[in-house]
């Protein structure tokens, strides 16, 4: 016999611990994630899908494909956030509204990017900003 479980959401976060307690709250409080949710915690959220050698790109797919095909999720919520430790990483913003840009850059790449693919799924975009470099108030933007 085969048991089905399904649920609605996938949740594409970075796996920074200091956007933890906000994102509980608002997964709860926000009204976007009804009827369950997958989360995909990956170090900068969706940059890896955008700018990833094939294979990592490949492997993030293979996530979201588990989410779509075997739970039946229609839709996906991208969040990225200020101050990343993996943007950090990889650039040398000189404000941070030049590290936003380009993070809102990427994650409409990595939904044109996961459109490609899955194109009957809704996806929509959230940019947290960190009101605090702790992650105590995060205010998170819809894009
Ligand atoms: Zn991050």
């Amino acid at each position: 016999m085969v048991i089905s479980h399904t649920c609605k959401n996938l949740l594409i976060r970075c796996m920074d611990f200091r956007l933890n307690s906000e994102v509980e709250r608002w997964t709860k409080d926000s009204g976007l994630f009804e009827g369950g949710f997958d989360v995909v915690s990956v170090a900068g959220a969706c940059k890896n899908l955008v700018d990833g050698d094939e294979k990592i790109k490949d492997n993030f797919l293979s996530n979201i494909a588990v989410s779509i095909e075997l739970h039946e999720v229609c839709k996906i919520v991208i969040l990225h956030h200020s101050d990343c430790g993996a943007y950090a990483q990889s650039y040398n913003f000189s404000s941070p509204e030049e590290e936003k840009i380009k993070q809102v850059e990427d994650m409409k790449k990595a939904k044109e990017i996961i459109l490609e693919k899955y194109p009957n799924v809704e996806i929509i975009l959230v940019f947290g900003q960190m009101k605090d470099s702790n992650g105590k108030e995060v205010e998170l933007e819809m894009i």
